[in-house]
């Protein structure tokens, strides 16, 4: 260390505290990074490694970035997953002596992004806290660019973890902070690949005796002991409030409530049924294009997308507040030209939340401000139009909308019409705002004429003709007079400076003069800042009013966009109650008719009760529309638990806890797990949570395995979710094993359908109607040959086909023999030779028949099972 040079030392002792940062140290006009730190970052960020002496032997390796980009840098630092610590010079290079006096102003992780350039508009930017104790898991998340303040608890208990890292993958968090305990307890769990990996935080920031008082600091206005949060919930709270202090090193006032989560008043939707809906992404590309979230936002603000976005996350489950979001989705819906007009209105709002949290931030500029000021200034239209609505939602929201007519006044006054993006420039506070400022300008501007016209003022005063106002660095604005003239001087005047043939003057009046003049510029642009401090502080005053006004705007923007994509779409308004009835009459599926034309999709009737029709056996062949049919009765279902109105003619919509799906293969597959396991897993989770008033969606359940263990647990799951003792949960089953048609009539609740086609000699066309009944043939070889299967394949997969049933008609079994074609080698046959059932008379099935096991001694066992290999 001794011998580094002094800048170096300088840098090692900040590097110490930000270990696990990349330290960019700002040296001049760049941003410089050393050692190990240079190494990471020249590689990551794709920039030049170069040297530079350091007072050892060998030179630092050492690469940096310009000032004015570093955005551009850090934000590719942060996307692949590196902290980074942003050290400034805190004195002047050119005024200081010795050193430059530096420090960490900020370090950027990336759960703690501000910047909007880094962040996407129409999703929240999470970290994520997790800590436990031993009764309770604790999760707390924030996110710093819209003052949000979250958590939840979770008792331990049987699969509390499913639900936690749930919870997680829906929260989609951008960073996560575990404590070492926590940590501990998830280390067994399958992580999805989604959530990012977990980062351990010192376990001493999760057991401070002063964490409650610390809260209460930071969240005055809402008494703390009303949330009634476990002591988890309090260590984890503040170790993340107390990580955005040290990482932000400021104080963050937006951060002005803790809002508690649970799942007492929103519908849980695992990650599977999240996937397998494609509520906010689709499936194979992770694409919001062709997700529901894609379908119905039509939002004309970031804070309403944001808001749609959590909705659809987070279904409601009580009739009240859902009905009252319908209602307004249907005044809305007629009133046209009012949804119009308030549209034009809300596309002129930016993002009031995230300037608010700037504002509190203190990183607002004076384009922020206009931003604001324009955003605000229609806050009253919007204000008079909704007022007269007979809606209570509407009426609600609308008064929670501030109109903030004294904000925009003084913004309007405050705020130049287009201000730079830097604060220390000038330019950004209006004429006619401050009069000192006024001034100042004026004398920048006008000095010369000032000048011009105190010469002429004194020429005419003094009767002296030529007399000249001149100016030098030394003595500054002077009045020279020629010797010829010096009788003429007044007594005013006070001499300055002698000449050869001249005196030099200066007067109070002119001395004023140049000081306005001189210092104008300077001075103004530091008034400037002043005043616009002035600004941001009153700004900062009123951070919980635009948070409300902000939340307010963003409900109505996701209502209005319900209303406009119900109205473009042909939606109607769902029945929505407690009756257990689930009857949609010409259903469809939303995103899917949007990807066809709309006379081209094949609207269909769903019903499902508590009784007779709880759970329907949909059977046809492939791609008749199974999958599409199942999925648009869950999509249907969680759009009316949105508020949404529904693609249907008519819908009626029984009030449902949960939303299961069991779709297709997962992307687990990747994580290593075959597809039967997947399934089986998935299939476990489902008959542990559903209840009676779940909607299920089972797609080929046990198709993964061999027929007969398909179909022997595909029937079981059948009994099981229909028997109303044991779940009694309303079902869709969509098999490939025809034989669980025959349940219908024998098990009590169950109704078989199935997806019509039409056979039109060798091919078939889909019509894709859902009708009663099972479907009588599978058509697999004709969609084979819709696919393009070789016509040899085709004709041999028919004969087998014909054999096949030839034999379950005689002999109920299938035989090996009858599959013997006139050239197949044996060995083909071989591959075909199934489970056989055991010959009726055989001794020694017989014989194991009758064996009492429960009252054998194993040894016993062992003389048996030897005597039964004997006579095989
Ligand atoms: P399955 O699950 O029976 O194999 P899918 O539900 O995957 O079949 O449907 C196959 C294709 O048929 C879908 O991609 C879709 O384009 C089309 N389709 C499904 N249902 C309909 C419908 N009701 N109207 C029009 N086209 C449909």
């Amino acid at each position: 260390m001794a011998e580094l040079t002094p800048m170096m030392q300088q840098y090692m002792r900040t590097k110490e505290e930000y270990k696990d940062c990349i330290l960019m140290y700002r040296l001049g006009d760049f941003y410089e990074m050393f050692f190990d730190d240079a190494l990471v970052a020249s590689k990551e960020l794709e920039i030049t490694l170069t040297g530079r002496d350091c007072g050892l032997e060998e030179r630092a390796p050492m690469c940096g970035v310009p000032f004015h980009a570093v955005d551009g840098y850090v934000n590719r630092l942060i996307e692949k997953g590196y902290k980074v610590a942003i050290c400034e010079q805190m004195t002047d290079p050119a005024e200081s002596k010795g050193l430059v006096e530096r420090e960490v102003l900020r370090v950027i992780t990336p759960g703690t992004v501000i910047e909007t350039a880094m962040l996407d508009e129409k999703k929240n930017n999470y970290l994520a806290f997790l800590h436990s104790d031993r009764d309770v898991a604790a999760m707390a998340w924030s996110d710093l660019s819209t003052g949000e303040f979250s958590v939840r608890t979770f008792a331990i208990a049987d699969g509390w973890e499913n639900l936690f890292v749930n919870e997680l993958f829906c929260l989609q968090p951008a960073e996560i902070q575990a404590s070492p305990y926590m940590a501990e307890r998830l280390k067994n769990i399958e992580w999805p690949r989604q959530i990012p990996a977990l980062h351990i935080a010192p376990e001493e920031d999760f057991t401070d005796p002063e964490a409650r008082k610390a809260l209460e600091k930071q969240f005055g206005r809402q008494p703390l002991e009303e949330l009634n949060l476990s002591d988890a919930a309090i260590q984890c709270c503040w170790a993340m409030l107390h990580y955005l202090y040290q990482t932000q090193k400021r104080s963050l006032k937006h951060f002005g409530r803790i809002s508690v989560q649970g799942d007492q008043s929103y519908m849980v939707l695992d990650m599977a049924t999240r996937r397998n809906l494609e509520l906010t992404e689709t499936m194979r590309s992770q694409n919001r294009r062709g997700s529901l979230l894609w379908l119905l936002d039509k939002t004309q603000t970031a804070m309403g997308a944001r808001c749609l976005r959590g909705w659809i996350e987070h279904p409601l489950i009580q009739q009240k507040p859902i009905l009252e979001r319908l209602d307004a989705v249907e005044w809305f819906t007629e009133n046209l030209m009012l949804q119009d007009e308030l549209s034009a209105y809300l596309k002129k709002i930016y993002d009031i939340e995230r300037l608010a949290a700037r504002i509190a931030y203190g990183s607002v500029n004076a384009r922020d401000c206009l931003a604001l000021s324009q955003s605000l200034a229609v806050l009253p239209e919007i204000i008079s139009l909704l007022q007269e609505a007979p809606v209570t939602l509407i009426q609600t929201l609308c008064g929670r909308i501030d109109p903030f007519t004294e904000v925009t006044d003084l913004l309007n006054s405050a705020i130049a019409p287009e201000p730079p993006i830097s604060v220390r420039e000038g330019k950004m506070i209006a004429p006619g705002y401050n009069e000192e400022l006024d001034e100042l300008r004026a004398a920048s501007a006008h000095g010369k004429e000032w000048i011009a016209a105190l010469e002429a003022s004194e020429r005419e005063e003094t009767g002296i003709k030529n007399l000249k106002i001149g100016f030098n660095k030394v003595f500054g604005y002077y009045i020279e007079v020629t010797k010829s003239n010096l009788a003429q001087v007044p007594y005013r005047y006070v001499r300055k400076q002698t000449l050869a043939n001249a005196e030099r003057y200066i007067t109070q009046e002119l001395k004023e003069m140049e000081e306005t003049i001189l210092g104008a510029e300077e001075k103004s642009v530091r008034l400037e800042y002043v005043l616009f401090t002035g600004v941001r502080d009153y700004l900062n005053e009123q951070v919980p009013r635009f948070q409300q006004t902000a939340k307010a705007l963003a409900a109505i923007d996701a209502l209005c966009s319900l209303a406009q994509v119900a109205r473009e779409n042909g939606y109607v308004k769902p029945d929505i109650d407690e009756s257990g009835v689930l009857d949609i009459k010409r259903g469809r599926h939303p995103v899917v008719e949007k990807t066809l034309s709309r006379q081209q999709f094949v609207p269909n009737d769903a019903y499902l009760d508590q009784d007779e029709g709880r759970l329907a056996i949909i059977t046809g062949p492939n791609m008749a529309g199974k999958s599409t049919f199942m999925r648009q009765v869950a999509l249907i279902v969680l759009m009316a638990h949105i508020g949404s109105f529904v693609p249907a003619k008519q819908a009626h919509i029984c009030l449902v806890d949960r939303i299961f799906t069991r779709v297709g293969a997962s992307d687990d597959l990747a994580a290593g797990q075959s597809t039967f396991m997947v399934e089986m897993h998935e299939m476990a989770e489902i008959l542990a949570q559903a209840t009676s008033r779940s909607l299920l969606i089972l797609d080929e359940i046990g198709r993964g395995t061999s027929t007969f263990d398909g179909l022997s647990i595909a029937w079981a799951v059948v009994e099981h979710i229909c028997d109303d003792q044991i779940l009694g949960a309303k079902t869709l089953f969509a098999t490939h094993y025809h034989e669980l048609t025959e349940l219908e009539g024998r098990l009590p609740g169950v109704k078989n359908y199935c997806v019509t086609v039409r056979e039109h000699g060798e091919d078939i066309i889909f019509l894709r109607r859902i009708k009663r009944g099972g479907a009588d043939r599978s058509f697999g070889i004709q969609v084979a040959r819709l696919a393009g299967l070789p016509e040899d394949v085709l004709k041999r997969a028919r004969q087998i086909l014909k054999r096949l049933e030839e034999a379950d008609i005689n002999n109920g079994s299938i035989g090996a023999n009858i599959l013997a074609a006139p050239g197949a080698s044996s060995a083909q046959i071989d591959l075909f030779v199934p489970v056989q059932a055991a010959p009726e008379s055989n001794p020694v099935v017989e014989q194991l028949r009758d064996m009492d096991i429960g009252n054998m001694t194993p040894v016993e066992a062992i003389g048996v099972l030897y005597d039964l290999q004997q006579q095989v």
